[in-house]
C-alpha cells in the first residue's frame, strides 16, 4: 500500500508525503520549513523520519524550504546530478544520490523511478513510486507530455496531475505575452484540457486516484480544474475519486491500494 498527503501544492509551493510499508519520502520542498515540519506533524511524522527528499526541479515552488530544513536535519537528497550542485549551496551538509531517467532506486520499502518531463529548467523529473505493486505516478511542471509517458503510466493505481491553468483566464489575465506564452509553451505547464487527455491516454480500470495539483491561482481555480477532469471522467465512464491539493491547507493522507 502507498499514502500521499499534499502539505501543499500551486505556483506559489509545493511539497508531498508519500509513505509505503515504513519508509516515508518528501517530494520538493517549496514552501517554508516550519510549513513542512507543521504539514509533517499533522501526518505524524518528522523530518528524521523522512527517508528521502525527491525534487522535481530547481524552481523556487520547489525547493524554496530546503536550506532551513537542511540546517537541523539530516536530509538523504534525491535529484539529478546537475541540480544537486545548485542544491549544494542551500544543504552542504546533505547526503546526495544521483537519479538517471529510467533508472529506478529503492529506498526502504518504495521504489522510484524517475523520468524526463519538458519544462524550463535543467533535468526536470516526474517519477512513479511503488510499493507492494501499488503505483503512484507523479507529473508536474510539463508543458506537454512526453512520448512514452502514457505507457509508462498506464498503469498506476494513483496519479498525481498538473493542471495549471484555463487557458481563457491564462489569456485574460493581464500577464506580460512572454509569460503567457512560456506558461502554455512545450516547455511551461499543463493546462486543465492537457491534463484531461492525458487522462483520457493513460486510463486503465485500476486507477483509482487522481490528485489535482499545482493549480494556479490567478489563471484557474480547483472548481475548474475539477470540473474539467470530472466531465472527463464521465464521459468514458471511470469511477476515480478526484482530489484538489491546494496551497492553503493540507490534502490529508489518501491510501492507494
Ligand atoms: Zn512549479
Ligand atoms: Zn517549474
Amino acid at each position: 500500500m502507498l499514502q500521499i498527503s499534499v502539505l501543499a501544492s500551486s505556483s506559489r509551493g509545493n511539497a508531498t508525503v508519500i509513505s509505503g510499508g515504513g519508509t516515508h519520502l518528501l517530494v520538493d520542498t517549496g514552501i517554508s520549513a516550519l510549513r513542512i515540519r507543521k504539514g509533517l506533524k499533522e501526518c505524524g511524522l518528522t523530518v528524521a523520519q523522512i527517508s528521502g527528499v525527491f525534487y522535481t526541479h530547481e524552481h523556487q515552488d520547489h525547493v524554496c524550504g530546503l536550506g532551513v530544513l537542511a540546517r537541523k536535519d539530516a536530509l538523504n537528497i534525491y535529484c539529478s546530478r546537475y541540480l544537486a550542485r545548485d542544491l549544494r549551496g542551500a544543504a552542504p551538509h546533505a547526503l546526495y544520490t544521483y537519479l538517471e531517467p529510467g533508472s529506478p532506486v529503492q529506498v526502504g520499502a518504495i521504489k522510484v523511478t524517475p523520468f524526463c518531463v519538458s519544462h524550463d529548467a535543467a533535468d526536470p523529473f516526474g517519477y512513479v513510486f511503488e510499493c507492494g505493486g501499488v503505483r503512484l505516478g507523479y507529473v508536474t511542471d510539463t508543458g506537454r507530455i512526453v512520448r512514452g509517458m502514457p505507457e509508462l503510466l498506464s498503469g498506476v493505481q494513483a496519479l498525481y496531475l498538473e493542471s495549471n491553468y484555463d487557458p481563457e483566464m491564462l489569456q485574460n489575465s493581464g500577464r506580460p505575452y512572454e509569460l503567457i506564452n512560456r506558461i502554455s509553451g512545450n516547455w511551461g505547464h499543463l493546462s486543465n484540457q492537457q491534463a484531461c487527455d492525458f487522462v483520457r491516454s493513460m486510463v486503465h480500470p485500476g486507477l483509482q486516484h487522481i490528485i489535482l495539483a499545482h493549480i494556479s491561482p490567478e489563471c484557474n481555480t480547483p472548481e475548474i480544474a475539477r470540473r474539467a477532469m470530472q466531465q472527463t471522467l464521465d464521459d468514458i465512464s471511470h469511477p476515480a475519486c478526484l482530489h484538489c491539493a491546494a496551497m492553503a491547507e493540507r490534502l490529508p493522507w489518501i491510501e492507494i491500494s
